[in-house]
């Protein structure tokens, strides 16, 4: 796309790097297939962690009582109930609230945050009432979805790695997170425990299989990305004492790190080097939510200064406006500021002078356009859009892929469900329609009847809930 326009040899060479003909999809689709073997052999064995998730029982519908989530993944954290009914009233009724962390507390020690957590709960447990019921003597049991690096040792316990996204609580490090929430409850005298330690895709698989149970595979596609799927324990080498009495488990991709064959770009490898994690989660880097906009703005600068491509005017605020992700990057943050939905929002404008267009490059960069240089922003952003989308469909079809080769037929010569859930998945039409369609191209016509790809969403909190059901301790 960009080639065709642009007459840049920058831009050429480009268009060229990020193209994702067939072969390229197919090159990745294999890949992924065969990283995940290598992930579920021997840990360190591949790109893919292929991390155990200890979550052997999937929710069937059956589940009945009064659950808790709690989600704890960024700045907010958010709390749930919901009365489970069972085959016939399914969810009688659900109540959530979101809290946001002072900025404080996310450099304190592991104790206040915790603490703050657990009061936060307290209150929220304290409003229980109407619908919800908790049968006499019994202590409420919670999920808690967890969106750190933990090493899980059990479907309730988990060490943490390390904090990410901007935390940098002291103390927690090397503990049992499940057990800092559970001492931070008692010292609140609620009572409540944690049942189950999710991740959030799987809680986003566990939230869509209760209502649909050919669901075999969860992707998220938001600020970052990740995928699980419903994996046989006898295809798992590195398990080696495998105690499901379902005979399968859900396994934690964390497809991110997925870098193989990656049809990559000079801007790409830009972003790469100056990010706070250079060299690693290249997939993340050219499919999700924070990265795509910050590309399409790497390139139009590239185009600016070298092509022109707003005449005279080379926008030196168009840098700084622009720049905002990137100074995040160089304070060392995590960015939760992203442009994505600037480049979406451009692609939807479809009137006949890119007005839409015009105005978010103005309020962004402050620069004057034309037509033609309108239409080559949006050819920018589709191509990268493009990419990003056909990547993750190729990504999809080598999780099927995998299952399929062991299974035969279990996979595509049946329905099966993807759940999908995250902002840009749900909000950017042109990314999704271009991952449906690497994903029907790579299957042909007749496999891809059998392959849905399904947005649920929120799930996960749900999801959550249902797996400490599916765990209670009561049975
Ligand atoms: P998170 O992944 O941060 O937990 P979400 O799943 O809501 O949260 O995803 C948010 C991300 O989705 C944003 O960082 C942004 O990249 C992307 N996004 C949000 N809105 C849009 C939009 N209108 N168009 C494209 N992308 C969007």
């Amino acid at each position: 796309i960009i080639h065709h326009i642009v007459s840049s040899p920058d831009s050429h060479q480009a268009a060229e790097d990020c193209a994702t003909p067939l072969p390229v999809l197919r090159h990745v689709a294999d890949a992924m297939a065969a990283d995940m073997r290598a992930g579920l052999e021997a840990d360190g064995g591949s790109d893919l962690k292929m991390i155990l998730s200890y979550v052997d029982a999937l929710p069937t519908g059956n589940e009945k009582g009064l659950f808790y989530a709690l989600d704890l993944g960024g700045t907010n954290f958010r709390v749930l109930r919901v009365q489970l009914g069972g085959k016939d009233e399914r969810v009688v009724a659900t109540e959530f609230e979101q809290v946001s962390i002072p900025q404080e507390l996310m450099f304190g020690t592991s104790e206040e945050l915790f603490d703050f957590i657990a009061s936060g709960l307290a209150k929220f447990a304290q409003k229980e009432g109407g619908k919800f019921n908790l049968p006499q003597g019994r202590t409420r049991e919670l999920g808690f979805t967890f969106s750190f690096p933990v090493k899980q040792t059990s479907i309730d316990s988990g060490i943490l790695i390390k904090w990410t996204k901007g935390f940098a609580v002291s103390g927690t490090a090397g503990k049992d997170v499940v057990v800092c929430l559970n001492e931070a409850m008692k010292r609140q005298e609620l009572n409540m425990r944690v049942s189950a330690l999710v991740n959030d895709t799987v809680g986003t698989l566990a939230g869509a299989r209760y209502w649909d149970d050919d669901v075999m595979v969860a992707v998220i596609l938001g600020t970052g990305t990740n995928a699980c799927y419903v994996e046989r324990v006898d295809a798992i080498p590195k398990l080696h004492s495998p105690n499901s009495t379902s005979g399968r488990t859900i396994v934690n991709t964390e497809w991110g790190a997925f870098s193989s064959g990656l049809p990559l770009t000079e801007f790409d490898r830009e972003m790469d080097a100056e990010s706070i994690n250079p060299g690693e989660q290249i997939f993340e880097k050219t499919i999700s939510g924070m990265y795509l906009g910050e590309i399409v703005r790497r390139v139009l600068i590239r185009m600016a200064e070298d092509a022109r491509l707003f005449g005279d005017c080379v926008p030196k605020s168009f840098k700084c406006h622009f720049l905002s992700g990137i100074n995040c990057f160089c304070s060392k943050r995590q960015s939760i500021d992203n442009r994505t939905p600037d480049i979406c929002a451009m692609q939807q404008d479809t009137s006949r002078d890119s007005e839409e267009v015009g105005s978010i490059l103005y309020n962004l960069a402050g620069v004057n356009s034309n037509l033609s240089a309108r239409k080559i922003v949006i050819g920018v952003c589709d191509a990268i859009a493009r990419r990003g989308g056909q990547l993750a469909g190729a990504g999809i079809v080598g999780i099927l892929q995998k299952m399929e080769e062991d299974s035969k037929g279990l996979i595509f010569g049946k329905r099966t469900v993807v759940a999908m859930d995250g902002g840009l998945y749900e909000h950017y039409p042109q990314y999704r329609r271009y991952l449906q369609d690497a994903v029907t191209e790579l299957l042909g016509p007749e496999v891809s009847k059998n392959i849905v790809i399904e947005h649920s969403k929120d799930g996960s909190g749900i999801g959550a809930a249902l797996l400490a059901a599916t765990n209670s301790m009561y049975g």
